[in-house]
């Protein structure tokens, strides 16, 4: 929408006095819709917009156009999982049985809710091949904290409180250290190998070098390039011989749904992004859903409160002395558990394996037919997901030349066709990283599409590389200039303080 009155902001569009509505005078006697105490009463009128209702219907319709989705288009963000959400899972969350319960009502008079959250668990555990879920924690970073305030209980409560360090791989994804350093623990990289892999014996190195002081390895598999860590038992014996726990980041578990399972290689804790693997809205920061589960011998550490089903069958919410303290507000968020429940219970366990498969070959098609334009830094086949590093030199990549056509460039140009951009300048492991992640629930029309697109537009950097430098150039808000933005910020803070 290219109408600048129609991006107006709606403080903009506001006229002093008008209302969508208004109510007649109240003639009843002694009633007030309010009765809120003189103290606690605005002394000033509140500065909200003033419109009449079609201004504000425009508005907003207006701007939700301008708004990008999965249902809008193809958003193939590398990493994020950015899959299709049937709508029947939204129509089940958005039940009255669901949004009308109150978080503190009795466990007697929820026992269907909490039957949902256990079985929830229960699939979790045996989708992965650990013994026991909670759903409580909030997101797939929040779910990372969990797992290592888990692993840190476990050691403590050994007395064993020297393992401090976690290791983790150059490609892993910057929620991994983040949350370590958060759990007060200090992060090891580890390298990787020109394939792209866990390279073993710089763990080895590291491993010698932290001796005793190890608490966990964290790892994504397959890794954040698309990559399968096929040395996996290897290194899970490694760690454990030097008393570390082997973390499991879940944000990838797409690829691997159905067909192996972390428990299975020699994971002790993980976390699974419910809103990326199992089918939920998200971007824009939530709400999400990051469940950890453990392997068997660690499940008092989890936190507080858990749902725990009684011989009788009913089920109870149970705080345990031992556990860690509870992490998030009540059970987690409940409505995207319902969501993921859907979605578990929709493929059943026939199809789940199903998804991912396709996730896989999806990615591959994708890179076999692009492969000729952009670099491919790690060839071969990937998982769910893979990295080219820039255009090919022959349309105008190059690495060394300053005005050589970049990842940016690409992504900018991409919107213009109406396709959400890839993943960009992650993992670190290239300099012009672009991370595509098209999922399962694409067509193979819209994957052609996309195609078609990304090879125009290597064709369109050969004939004229002004034209991707200065892109986009049919969205709403075109290039934004870096450089003024941080200028005006830090101009717009220096008035705040
Ligand atoms: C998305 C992601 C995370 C973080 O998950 P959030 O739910 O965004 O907090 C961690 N690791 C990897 C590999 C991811 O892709």
């Amino acid at each position: 929408m290219n109408n600048t009155y129609y991006s107006k902001l709606i403080f903009e569009l506001s006229q002093p006095g008008r209302t969508g509505y208004s109510l007649p005078k109240n003639d009843v006697e002694g009633y007030c819709l309010c009765q809120l105490p003189e103290a606690l009463s605005r002394q000033q009128e509140a500065d909200l917009p003033e419109c009449d209702e079609l201004t504000v219907v425009r508005h907003y319709t207006n701007s939700s156009n301008n708004n990008f989705g999965v249902d809008t288009g193809f958003y193939p963000l590398g990493s994020c999982t950015m899959k299709y959400n049937p709508k029947l899972n939204e129509e089940l969350a958005a039940l009255p049985a669901f949004t009308g319960t109150h978080p503190l009502q009795p466990a007697e008079t929820v026992q269907g809710l909490l039957a949902l959250y256990d079985d929830v668990q229960r699939i979790l555990s045996e989708v992965t091949g650990l013994s026991r879920f909670t759903l409580n924690p909030f997101a797939g970073a929040h779910g990372e904290l969990t797992g290592l305030m888990t692993i840190r209980a476990y050691h403590e409560r050994r007395g064993d409180v020297l393992r401090t360090k976690v290791l983790v791989p150059d490609s892993a994804h910057g929620t991994n250290p983040a949350s370590a350093a958060v759990c007060g623990l200090e992060v090891v990289e580890v390298k990787s190998l020109a394939d792209g892999t866990v390279d073993v014996d710089d763990l080895k190195e590291k491993l010698k070098a932290c001796e005793g002081r190890v608490a966990a390895m964290m790892m994504t598999n397959p890794n954040t390039l698309g990559i399968f860590e096929r040395r996996i038992p290897e290194i899970a014996a490694l760690v454990h011989e030097a008393g570390g726990l082997m973390y499991y980041d879940g944000a990838n578990l797409n690829a691997i749904l159905g067909v192996c399972r972390p428990g299975d290689m020699g994971f002790d804790v993980m976390h699974i992004n419910l809103h990326k693997t199992f089918s939920t809205p998200h971007g824009g920061g939530g709400p999400g859903s990051g469940p950890i589960g453990v392997r068997r011998g660690l499940e008092q550490y989890l936190p507080n409160p858990q749902v725990v089903q009684q011989a009788d069958g009913t089920y109870t919410i149970q705080s345990d002395d031992e556990a860690l303290g509870s992490v998030s507000a009540f059970l987690g968020n409940y409505g995207i558990v319902v969501r993921a429940y859907a979605y578990l219970l929709s493929l059943g366990r026939e199809n789940i394996a199903m998804a991912g498969k396709l996730a896989v070959l999806n990615a591959n098609y994708i890179k076999e037919q692009l492969k000729a334009y952009y670099k491919l830094p790690i060839d071969g086949l990937c998982k769910h997901e893979f990295v080219f590093d820039g255009m090919r030199e022959e349309y105008g990549g190059d690495h060394h030349d300053e005005d050589a056509v970049k990842t940016l460039d690409v992504a900018k140009r991409l919107l213009d066709y109406g396709f959400h951009a890839p993943t960009i300048y992650f993992p670190l492991l290239f300099h012009e990283a672009l991370m595509i992640e098209p999922t399962e629930t694409e067509s193979k029309e819209t994957l052609d599409g996309f195609i078609e697109v990304m090879k125009k537009i290597a064709e369109e950097a050969k004939a004229d590389r002004q034209l991707l430098k200065t892109a986009p150039h049919h969205t709403p808000v075109r290039r934004l200039d870096d450089v003024l933005a941080v200028k005006a910020a830090q101009f717009a803070f220096k008035d705040l303080t």
